[in-house]
């Protein structure tokens, strides 16, 4: 096993904790504070995101992307997570299904939003649809030659941002024909129907939308009527992996804070890291996030090599998000203990990280979720993927 980053993924990995740190983390306090960027931050943001060449590391460059394998993205985003305010959000991560669409959906959808010229929002989950998909009640159905799309999205997560959106709906309400639409967002009958508050301080928010009898036609159905599960569940495996990959930079972030500050504060007449309690929790937040890590990049490496198929990757794929979200959840909670009451306040990082990690063992499917997918690996296929390492032979 070559257990050492190449060169150019140092690199990557130093620029990206570059543009953390001189772009992201420097917006922190104005997020927390007007519960978002103002229009100016925005703008600057987001050419900065072009400037650093990371807008649309997921896609090829043929698409206006940076052509990044699942290792580097993973690089990239773990350095992005370190930032609160879920200031990562602002270098848009275009849907990955988008890389199917025909040339000229390409032309119409995919490339412009790689360039950061249009924006997407994947709109799945509905108010009796959650974990189960086969829920949905959005529908689309035949009239003329184009599909009439009713129904109510929830959760859209920057769909206040995005100008068009990937909605995943079935055709004559069969969940067999589970199918993914690109709709504009200024096409009549879209309407966002209420932005809820969230627990979490979020750079954008997560519009409920509703579709009114929505026209589109087909030209933009993306792949196959009856593709939409599929192409659902690729999107779901990159953003569990980058879940795992932001979840742990999060929790890197919280150790080196707290660390520093169990250094610093004294109470009792010594700094409070002498005290055993306080290493103790220390030394549980590293030795956690060491093995968390260890598996984010081995799954990421062996994707970035094809070592492992599609079918094998899902399955992983929940193991990283299930073991990362939930350590950082128990990281977050000793590093706001370390803190004390400076840990619950809400300028402190760590009080921020503990709100914004909590969504991590809920959304892209919950911790439940993701047992239920491993646990379904190994009723078909046994323990093998996760207590074996492939080798070359
Ligand atoms: C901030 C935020 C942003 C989001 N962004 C998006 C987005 O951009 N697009 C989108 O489509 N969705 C989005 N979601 C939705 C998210 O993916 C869902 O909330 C999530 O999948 C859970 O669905 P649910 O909320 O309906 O909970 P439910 O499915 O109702 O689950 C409730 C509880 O029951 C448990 N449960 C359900 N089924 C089982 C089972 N079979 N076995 C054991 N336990 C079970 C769950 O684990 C959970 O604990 C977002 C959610 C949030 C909070």
């Amino acid at each position: 096993m070559d257990l050492h980053l190449r060169r150019t993924d140092r690199d990557l990995q130093q620029r990206s904790r570059d543009f953390t740190e001189q772009v992201l983390i420097p917006l922190e306090d104005e997020c927390e504070e007007n519960d978002g960027l103002t229009p100016a931050s925005a703008a600057v943001a987001h050419d900065a995101v072009l400037g650093w060449e990371f807008n649309a590391i997921n896609h090829a460059p043929s698409d206006g992307g940076r052509g990044h394998d699942l290792f580097e993205q993973m690089l990239i985003e773990e350095q992005w997570g370190r930032a609160t305010g879920a200031l990562w959000d602002i270098p848009w991560r275009t849907s990955i299904p988008l890389a199917i669409g025909t040339e000229k959906q390409k032309q119409r959808f995919l490339r412009p939003a790689a360039r950061g010229e249009r924006r997407d929002a994947y709109a799945i989950t509905e108010e009796g649809a959650g974990s189960d998909p086969t829920m949905v009640r959005t529908s689309a159905r035949r009239d003329g030659d184009s599909w009439v799309i009713t129904g109510e999205k929830w959760h859209v997560t920057s769909g206040d941002v995005a100008d068009f959106l990937l909605v995943h709906a079935h055709v004559d309400s069969d969940p067999a024909k589970a199918t993914i639409f690109l709709v504009d967002k200024d096409s009549p009958g879209v309407r966002i129907a209420r932005t809820p508050k969230y627990t979490h301080t979020f750079v954008f928010e997560h519009p409920i939308f509703a579709f009114e009898d929505v026209r589109v036609g087909d030209d933009q159905v993306l792949g196959e009527i009856g593709q939409g599960f599929e192409l659902t569940k690729d999107w779901f495996v990159e953003e569990r992996l980058m879940i795992g990959a932001r979840t742990m930079g999060a929790s890197a972030r919280a150790l080196e804070l707290s660390l520093e500050f169990a250094k610093g504060r004294e109470q009792f007449g010594k700094p409070i890291i002498a005290f055993q309690a306080i290493e103790f929790m220390l030394a549980d937040m590293a030795a956690e996030i060491m093995a968390a890590t260890s598996l984010l990049y081995r799954v990421c490496w062996q994707a970035a090599r094809g070592d492992i198929d599609r079918k094998q990757l899902h399955a992983m794929a929940s193991a990283v998000k299930l073991v990362c979200s939930e350590t950082a959840g128990r990281v977050a909670d000793k590093a706001v203990q370390i803190h004390g009451g400076r840990g619950y306040m809400r300028e402190y990082p760590v009080e921020r990280m503990y709100r914004e990690l909590r969504v991590d063992r809920i959304w892209e499917g919950t911790s439940e979720i993701q047992r239920i997918v491993i646990g379904n690996e190994f009723k078909k296929r046994g323990a093998g993927l996760y207590v074996t390492c492939p080798s070359e032979e």
